[in-house]
């Protein structure tokens, strides 16, 4: 059974591309970064992934044309197991190469999703077999729960490589992962220091105060400036919270997903917070 659009609407900006750039266009007019996300995971059929590897690259191409594009740093994001990784890793990394290309001749940059742990190592060895190739172009996701970010993160500052932190929306069992929030807010903020001190552009990709008013304080006592680093928050939370950042000069990027597939990314949103779950039921009322 497909529930029905609307109640995704909240965090997710269309199905389709076209009903989708409206919302980046908005966004931008607030002063606002953008990041695309094509929703869609696990894919298991080579037509499939190369149909999902075509997708993006007319996303590409289709952002690049548009205005704002200059100032507004706009760009995607995209999940490796949507374009083969789960079918051969060369195949995916001849798929990541292609988009990459294109994505150099726009100059757009293209961030690497994390997905759950039994991809983690595989994304970063597709992210580092095409990094020396495209280090402008390029940059993973690392999560804060887990607890090889640790060495991760260090690999990552050695070459200044541009990351986004999160804490991780997957379930993740305890030998790999933290599961208790103060401990996961404190080697977040731990990580975040070190991205921040090492990296430039790094995206501090979160909702809880805590952690921005930490990165806020940190940049002013390190002098790193506004520029050299992001806020990142999803699509339709916190959303006069992301203005507000803005109007305060913080680059703020906002995480865009549209697409049919948006069941998974909705579910872990309603995972997330009891308040996700009012919104829902709230466009129910209204409906
Ligand atoms: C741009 C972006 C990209 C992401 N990409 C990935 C990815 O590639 N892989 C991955 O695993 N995960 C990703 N995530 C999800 C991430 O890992 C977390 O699951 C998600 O962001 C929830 O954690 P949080 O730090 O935002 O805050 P939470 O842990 O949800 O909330 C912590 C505190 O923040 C405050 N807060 C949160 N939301 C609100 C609100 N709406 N209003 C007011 N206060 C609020 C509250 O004080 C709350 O207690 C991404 C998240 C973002 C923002």
């Amino acid at each position: 059974m497909k529930l029905p659009f609307f109640l995704a609407s909240r965090f997710v900006a269309g199905e389709t591309l076209d009903e989708s750039l409206p919302v980046v266009d908005d966004l931008n007019q607030d002063g606002l970064h953008v990041a695309l996300d094509k929703l869609g995971e696990h894919v298991h059929e080579r037509e499939e992934a190369l149909a999902a590897r075509d997708a993006y690259i007319d996303l590409i191409r289709t952002l690049a044309g548009r205005d704002g594009t200059e100032d507004l740093r706009n760009r995607i994001s995209i999940k490796l197991s949507m374009m083969g990784q789960l079918i051969d890793e060369d195949f995916c990394e001849d798929n990541l190469r292609q988009l990459l290309e294109v994505a150099a001749e726009h100059d757009l940059f293209v961030r690497l999703d994390m997905e759950g742990s039994a991809l983690t190592q595989s994304t970063l060895n597709l992210f580092e077999a095409v990094y020396p190739d495209f280090p402008n172009h390029v940059g993973p996701v690392l999560q804060a729960m887990l607890k090889r970010t640790d060495r991760d993160i260090d690999r990552m500052c050695e070459r200044g490589v541009s990351v986004r932190l999160c804490k991780g929306a997957y379930a993740e069992p305890e030998e790999i992962a933290y599961q208790d929030m103060s401990r996961i807010r404190a080697r977040y903020i731990d990580y975040m220091e070190r991205l921040l001190r090492h990296t430039d552009g790094s995206g501090i990709a979160t909702h809880d105060d805590q952690i921005i008013d930490a990165t806020k304080a940190f940049a002013d006592r390190r002098d790193i400036g506004t520029g050299d680093f992001e806020f990142q928050m999803l699509y339709g939370l916190r959303r006069t919270t992301q203005r507000e950042m803005a109007a305060e000069g913080y680059n703020m990027l906002v995480y865009v997903p549209y697409g049919t597939e948006w069941f998974p990314y909705f579910s872990r949103r309603l995972r997330e917070k009891r308040e996700n779950v009012w919104f829902v039921l709230r466009s129910l009322l209204k409906g």
